[in-house]
């Protein structure tokens, strides 16, 4: 049962140091009482306080893993209904389902598109997780060859789906060190599969038709023996998985209910009648609150909005994406090559640097530690001004690498080139264009 705050605070050290990062263990108690805070923060709680404090220490959903020999999905772990209150942690998998009643080359093709599926959004790299393999006939040997077919191809995580236990038993043969998902556990089937997973030490998928039936059956899993589990609500179409899936985040972090405190599977094609409902719920899957999204096409046209949309809300929006402040070389430049800067927001980075690169003009792009910010932004907070960029200048010793002493500065920023010429005294401040997308002419004039 959960604590209070109060109750908290009495099993802490009490001496206000300050090391968990707020200003006392009263503070620090409410947090971690309202789950906002962990225990691991304060290194001076006794073993006998954090026995005490299981309850309040334990991840409202518990975090599973899945996947071997170098990949692995993490889903669970959130402490929040809402991005805004803190952040997201753990960006759900998106995995393709196959079928072992497909032609065989049907599904090696899927697993191949999914496998090299690999894109970069401003510096990330973004791609799909694995794949679901599916025994629609019930033949064990069938279903075994299937998943040897989809393992050729593709070494991603793995989800193998069957209500009998024998069958994924079939499906593991092919799959040696996996660690694959394995589901789903019902009623009917229950003890059978529980016990396969706790014999491989696999996560299982738990599925209910209701939130009491998923709460029975995840206590009597837990009895056998499995801890890691995954829920499937079995709620399909719009409403009805928004519905299911909020409810359960909700009691279990609202209301400490433990045996829904489990990360979320979904299947967005399964209640919709086209292609487009199927793509439109997964994206709201990702927001509320899948852990794991089974997709039934895939397409790279499909795939990208998705990803960047998953980036999005699992990135968190008191840290932006930055990349390393530098000096980067674009289309290999030469001393008299024109020397630029920019901040170091990723989004801001990428618009640049892909202007100088698609223009074909070489040049040195010196990207300032702006922390994170944009061009405006930074230099709002005072986190982009002349000596931020003359530090930059310094540090990277660019002077020594061109045989001009002139810099292009952002035109959003042009009122920083009167102290840019006392900061750097003999070089010849420009002030470019105010947006990127106009570099390329801006170049080519200067040029
Ligand atoms: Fe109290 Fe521990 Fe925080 Fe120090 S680190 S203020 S002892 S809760």
């Amino acid at each position: 049962m959960a604590q209070s705050g109060l109750q908290i605070y009495k099993l802490l050290p009490k001496t206000n140091c300050g090391e968990c990062n707020y200003p006392t263990c009263l503070a620090f108690a409410m947090k971690l009482a309202a789950m906002q805070a962990e225990l691991a923060d304060c290194p001076y709680v006794s073993d006998e306080a954090k026995a005490q404090l299981e309850d309040a220490a334990a991840p409202p959903i518990r975090l599973v893993t899945i996947g071997g020999n170098g990949t692995s999905v993490s889903a669970g772990n959130e402490t929040v209904l809402f991005r805004h209150e803190k952040t997201f942690y753990h960006a759900p998998g998106f995995f393709v389902r196959v079928r072992d009643t497909q032609p065989e080359s049907d599904l090696i093709q899927t697993a191949t598109q999914v496998e090299e599926y690999s894109v970069d959004y401003v510096g990330i790299d973004l791609s799909f997780s694995g794949m679901a393999v599916q025994s629609d006939g019930g033949d064990a040997e069938t279903f075994r060859q299937c998943v040897a077919s989809v393992r050729s191809v593709n070494r991603g995580a793995l989800i193998l789906i069957s209500d009998d236990s024998e069958v994924l038993r079939a499906g593991l043969s092919a799959a040696p060190g996996a660690k694959p998902l394995l589901a789903a556990a019902t009623s009917e089937n229950w003890e059978s599969m529980a016990a396969l997973a706790k014999e491989h030490g696999l996560p299982l998928v738990v599925r209910g038709a209701s939130l009491d039936d998923l709460a029975q059956l995840t206590q009597r899993i837990q009895d056998a023996g499995v801890e890691d589990l995954v829920l499937d609500p079995a709620a399909y179409g719009f409403a009805d998985s928004l519905v299911a899936m909020t409810g359960i985040r909700r009691l279990a972090l609202k209301h400490r209910q433990r045996d829904l405190g489990f990360p979320l599977i979904t299947y967005p094609h399964d209640g919709v009648e086209n292609d487009e409902d199927e793509a439109a719920l997964a994206a709201q899957s990702i927001a509320k609150y899948a852990g794991f999204i089974v997709l039934d096409q895939f397409s790279p046209a499909l795939a990208y909005p998705l990803l960047v949309l998953r980036q999005n809300i699992f990135t968190d929006p008191q840290k932006p994406i930055q990349v390393q402040p530098g000096l980067y070389e674009i289309n290999d430049p030469s001393p008299d090559s024109p020397l630029m800067v920019t901040t170091n927001f990723s989004i801001t980075y990428f618009s640049v640097a892909n202007e100088i690169d698609g223009s074909g003009i070489p040049g040195w792009l010196l990207v300032a530690d702006a922390e994170g910010m944009s061009v405006l932004t930074a230099w709002a907070a005072g986190k982009f001004d002349a000596s931020t960029i003359a530090k930059g200048i310094q540090t990277t010793n660019v002077a020594d690498k061109i045989s001009h002493k002139r810099l292009i500065i952002p035109g959003q920023v042009a009122v920083l080139s009167g102290d840019l010429e006392e900061e750097l005294p003999g070089w010849e401040i420009l002030v470019g264009p105010r947006e990127a997308v106009d570099l390329t002419r801006y170049l080519k004039i200067a040029a």
